[in-house]
């Protein structure tokens, strides 16, 4: 669950760049999140793990108020938020089962948990016959998919992708698309950031337009595409 009541953002230069944005997003939604570069896409998903602060309003993710978040509860909040990097950030010199082990090895999960659960991930996602495969071995698609089954290892409720498809040719994008949509039948609320229209026209979902750090649509089936 996302939850921005009247949310106002600045930044330390001055720039706003959300101005009184209220939205929520129930656990299970599929929600593409649009505009411009420069409309406020990017901050939105910043306030959600609480990579930045806010001015005024108030930000609820799935249990925790972050206007009160105590610095110490913040690696709670980010477990139950998994996010996809556009640049992936996978580690180079790791394979591809280790990348994704590592991100329940820094949980401190057991070893047992890891060796039953990276295959099963790895699985999900179509990458079975590359968990011995190095980053710089893989496609981008590869990539991409080693970095959303990190995303999703540790079984966040909310899984976020910021311009998941931009660095990807069209049919790889329909792929990763409908590998979100397989793990939102899961149950995983999916947020993704994106400028390909062409995209969210195809799925079908619920749309948050934003334009200059101003909520200007949120409807389901993108209507004002
Ligand atoms: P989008 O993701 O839609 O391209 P952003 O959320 O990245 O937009 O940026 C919204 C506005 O905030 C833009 O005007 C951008 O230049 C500005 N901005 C983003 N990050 C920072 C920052 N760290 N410091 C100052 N201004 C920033």
């Amino acid at each position: 669950m996302v939850l921005f009541n009247n949310v106002t953002k600045t930044y330390a230069n001055g720039t706003k760049a959300l101005e009184d944005v209220s939205f929520r997003i129930d656990q299970g939604e599929f929600v593409f999140i649009i505009g411009a570069s420069g409309a406020g896409k990017t901050t939105i998903t910043k306030l959600i793990t609480r990579q930045e602060a806010f001015d005024s309003g108030e930000v609820v993710v799935n249990k925790y108020r972050l206007k009160t978040l105590r610095n110490s509860q913040i690696p709670y909040l980010r477990r139950t938020v998994g996010v996809v990097f556009q640049d992936f950030r996978l580690i180079d010199n790791k394979t591809v089962y280790e990348n994704v082990a590592f991100a329940m090895r820094i949980v401190n999960a057991p070893a047992k948990e890891i060796r039953a659960r990276v295959p099963h991930v790895l699985s999900l996602v179509g990458l079975t016959h590359k968990a011995k495969a190095y980053p710089t071995q893989l496609s981008g698609g590869e990539q991409q998919r080693v970095a959303i089954a990190r995303a999703i290892i540790n079984s966040p409720s909310i899984l976020i992708a910021d311009e998941p498809t931009g660095n990807v040719d069209p049919n790889m994008s329909r792929e990763i698309m409908d590998l979100f949509q397989a793990i939102n039948d899961r149950g995983t609320t999916i947020i993704v950031v994106t400028h390909e229209l062409s995209l969210v026209k195809r799925m079908n979902k619920r749309v948050i337009q934003l334009d200059g750090g101003k909520l200007l649509y949120d409807k389901v089936g993108g209507g004002l595409l």
